[in-house]
């Protein structure tokens, strides 16, 4: 067994607004096949990932809860996120979604819960957020937070509600930054988790230059080098991959810095390019 133990430890933690602390680097488990997940979750576990984000509509969670009790790591060491989905929205519903999700991943408290999708043609969003203040008071979900909330939702959100969302998981690479919206959240204490922060692998990200001479520089991966954008712009990320070997890669992004140029550089590549669903057309 590798020992990952220095690199464990360099992996930066960010405090949310509730005082708890989230590490910024974690694995993300969407489209991970249900029946692979607990092997595909043991590695990013012996890689030495501590942050696991899963989602009721993922169908993965027991693989997830497998690889959490067969790991033997002590549950205070772990950070799990797990999601409600868009047919659990409304206060009983969500109620139901939390022990649901708590049964399946083996756990009594998730670290974060989150609303998946704020689902604005159903607008029942509010009252689903206030189930989650509930949840969180009961102990059942240490932090709460939202999902795919773009400016209209949040503003209203912390309107009209008493706990402000500890994280908003965006849609958030290189190629939509969503800046107007993150620089409002953070000014509110909401951190900011980059979802498909690779950009799903569904554009030429890995192929400009902007990404390859740092990647250069740095004898780094492009991916590696995407990833330590994420990190020193201030972003949660949870990277994706099947593959044990990227798994570890994804991982090794601590013991480099990109300089102030290169920052710009990737910064520079925003274009508004969403590469998955817009959230007002969820629901
Ligand atoms: P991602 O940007 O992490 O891309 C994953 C893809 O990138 C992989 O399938 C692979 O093709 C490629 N890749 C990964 N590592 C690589 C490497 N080292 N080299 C080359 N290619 C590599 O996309 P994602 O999985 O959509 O996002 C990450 C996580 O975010 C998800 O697993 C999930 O946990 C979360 N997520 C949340 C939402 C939401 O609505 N809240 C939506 C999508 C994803």
């Amino acid at each position: 067994m590798t020992d990952t133990t220095a690199s464990r430890s360099a992996v930066p933690t960010i405090e949310l607004n509730d005082g708890t602390t989230i590490p910024q680097l974690g694995f993300g488990v969407f489209k991970v096949d249900p029946a692979q997940t607990e092997k595909i979750v043991s590695s990013a576990l012996e890689a030495g990932y501590r942050h696991i984000d899963t989602a009721a509509i993922y169908g993965n969670e027991e693989g997830v809860g497998r690889a959490i009790a067969a790991s033997g790591i002590p549950r205070d060491e772990l950070f799990i996120t797990t999601k409600l989905w868009n047919t659990e929205h409304g206060t009983e519903s969500a109620f139901a979604a939390i022990d649901a999700s708590l049964g399946k991943l083996g756990l009594d408290r998730v670290d974060l819960y989150l609303i998946h999708w704020p689902s604005p043609a159903q607008d029942r969003y509010i009252e689903t957020w206030k189930a989650l203040e509930q949840i969180q008071q009961q102990g059942k979900a240490r932090s709460i937070g939202v999902s795919n909330f773009l400016l209209p939702q949040l503003t209203r959100l912390l309107a009209e509600t008493d706990v402000v969302p500890a994280v908003d998981q965006i849609e958030l690479h290189p190629a939509l930054q969503s800046t107007e919206l993150t620089t409002f959240a953070r000014s509110k204490g909401v951190q900011i988790e980059a979802w498909g922060p690779l950009g799903q692998g569904k554009y030429d990200l890995f192929e400009v230059p902007e990404v390859t001479g740092p990647a250069q520089a740095h004898g780094k991966t492009p991916a590696q080098v995407v990833i330590r954008w994420h990190l020193q712009s201030g972003n949660i990320v949870f990277p994706k991959s099947n593959n044990p070997a990227r798994i570890a890669e994804n991982f090794a992004v601590t013991d480099f810095e990109l300089t102030d140029a290169e920052m710009a550089g990737i910064t520079g590549l925003e274009r508004g390019h969403r590469v998955s669903a817009h959230p007002d057309e969820v629901n």
